[in-house]
């Protein structure tokens, strides 16, 4: 089974879509990365979409990508006496780290860190924003607030504290154990939540100790200050506007998007446009026309994937929200305009091997209008570098690591086949003529480009570049 779009869509998986058929029914629909949100369920729960998930592995013969979310320092309040309460603006407010429930005049906030980091002035927003509180006194155990803007109040609601940088990890005592049960599990892709700092990074790299992808995702101010750092230090990238539009302005969101897709196309790390993209398809069978257009955008802008959250997860028509994704970037795909945008970035290239290679296989590919280019990988290293170039060919990207099939499931254009070690030259190139062949990717009378390392099985040595012809 071979999906005709370059672009891939990531599918976030809940009570609205956890049984097998669920499952097996959004991979149809086009669903090449399922989510698995840590933030939501038992360990119970995400076990059973592990297997469901493997399971439609089997009974396609496709590798799928599994991510696992971590919430991270995800903050919130405390809960409320005798239910919600209604703040008006110009109401005092207080915060603290007293455990009693909270009225009309306070909360408890039970996170010593916020208070560690508020200053007179600061900004908190409470359930994405809706309500806002500004500190005038705080201590080291409270804070006297002012309410910006008023609403409703309730148990547990969320918190965001945009213009600190708090002294906390982006790795709670949750998240490593939700990290522990989902490298168990053959997670392919670990996303980190509320990183602030290049060095939660780091800290996340060192717990995954090369078990999975780190996908961070960029969801606070000061992640997107020191952003070149980040896409550094991470595998991929994930654009998670939902939390980024309460802790910026909206209308500072879709410039951070364009930004954060075009820097992270530069360095060849997959990028992930995220939330809110068939919001309203919650509830509705269609999309909303201003929907269909920003999942458009992500894809003419050149993104990997993009996501669904609530639609997939929690929503009535997951399978519906999947098949119209899969739809519009097809169309999209299909526009010549698409092209000649993709073409308008072209992004330099490094002075490397497989840099060199990945260029000319793209140059050679379109010269001789040949069907496909062909990568061996081991890391999956090379198969970055060939979809950096953004190829017009289709990218068949041939690994002997079935970890590395599914994580590069998230790669824009990958078509990648988990397959045993080639022997030799003539079985390499054979193997690729053959599999091609069988992908439905080339036909008999059609040429190849292969790209390999030789010898062969030493990461990192890809040097060769051969043109091959699918034997009638
Ligand atoms: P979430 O992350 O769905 O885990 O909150 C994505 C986002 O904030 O956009
Ligand atoms: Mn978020």
């Amino acid at each position: 089974m071979r999906r005709q779009r370059s672009a891939k869509i990531v599918a976030t998986l809940g009570p609205a879509s956890s049984t097998k058929a669920q499952i097996r029914a959004l991979f149809d629909a086009g669903v090449d990365v399922f989510r698995l949100n840590f933030s939501h369920g038992t360990h119970a729960d995400h076990d059973a979409r592990f297997q469901a998930i493997r399971q439609a592995e089997k009974d396609t013969g496709r590798p799928i990508g599994i991510l696992a979310d971590l919430q991270g320092p995800k903050l919130r309040l405390g809960t409320f006496a005798e239910g919600p309460i209604q703040l008006a603006a110009g109401a005092h407010f207080r915060l603290d780290l007293d455990r009693r429930p909270g009225d009309q005049s306070r909360a408890p906030l039970p996170h010593p860190e916020i208070f560690e980091a508020l200053q007179p002035g600061t900004e908190l927003l409470l359930d994405d924003g809706k309500v806002r509180l500004q500190a005038e006194r705080c201590g080291a155990e409270y804070a006297e607030t002012m309410c910006r803007v008023g609403g409703t109040l309730s148990d547990r609601k969320g918190v965001n504290v945009p213009n600190a940088v708090l002294p906390v990890s982006a790795i709670t005592a949750k998240d490593h154990a939700d990290l522990a049960f989902a490298l168990d599990h053959g997670a392919d892709w670990i996303a980190l939540s509320f990183v602030q700092r290049p060095d939660d990074v780091a800290e996340g790299r060192k717990l995954v100790a090369g078990r999975a992808g780190i996908m961070v995702k960029l969801e606070k101010p000061s992640a997107i200050q020191r952003v070149a750092e980040i896409i550094e230090l991470s595998d991929a990238i994930m654009v998670a506007r939902g939390d980024l539009g309460v802790e910026m302005p909206p209308e500072d969101v879709p410039c951070v998007q364009k930004q954060v897709v075009h820097a992270c196309r530069l360095a060849g790390k997959p990028v992930v446009v995220a939330t809110q993209m068939l919001e309203s398809m919650i509830n509705a069978p269609t999309p909303t026309r201003a929907e269909a257009s920003d999942v458009a955008t992500a894809v003419y802008d050149g993104a990997d994937a993009v996501m669904l959250s609530a639609e997939t997860a929690a929503g009535r028509y997951p399978v519906e929200a999947a098949a119209i994704m899969d739809r519009i970037a097809c169309r999209v795909q299909g526009d010549p305009l698409y092209r000649t945008m993709l073409e308008g970035t072209r992004v330099e290239l490094e002075h490397t091997a497989p840099d060199a290679i990945s260029a000319a296989a793209a140059q050679v590919a379109a010269t001789i209008g040949a069907a496909a280019i062909v990568s061996y990988t081991t890391s999956g290293a090379t198969a970055l570098r060939a979809a950096r170039e953004r190829p017009e060919a289709p990218l068949l990207v041939l690994t002997s690591h079935l970890g590395t099939a599914r994580r590069l499931a998230i790669l824009w254009g990958a078509h990648c086949v988990h397959t045993s070690d080639v022997k030799n030259f003539t079985d390499m190139v054979q193997k690729a003529a053959r599999i091609a062949h069988r992908e439905a990717i080339a036909e008999p009378g059609q040429r190849i480009v292969v790209t390999a390392g030789v010898p062969f099985g030493t990461p990192g040595a890809t040097n060769v570049l051969r043109i091959a012809w699918v034997d009638r």
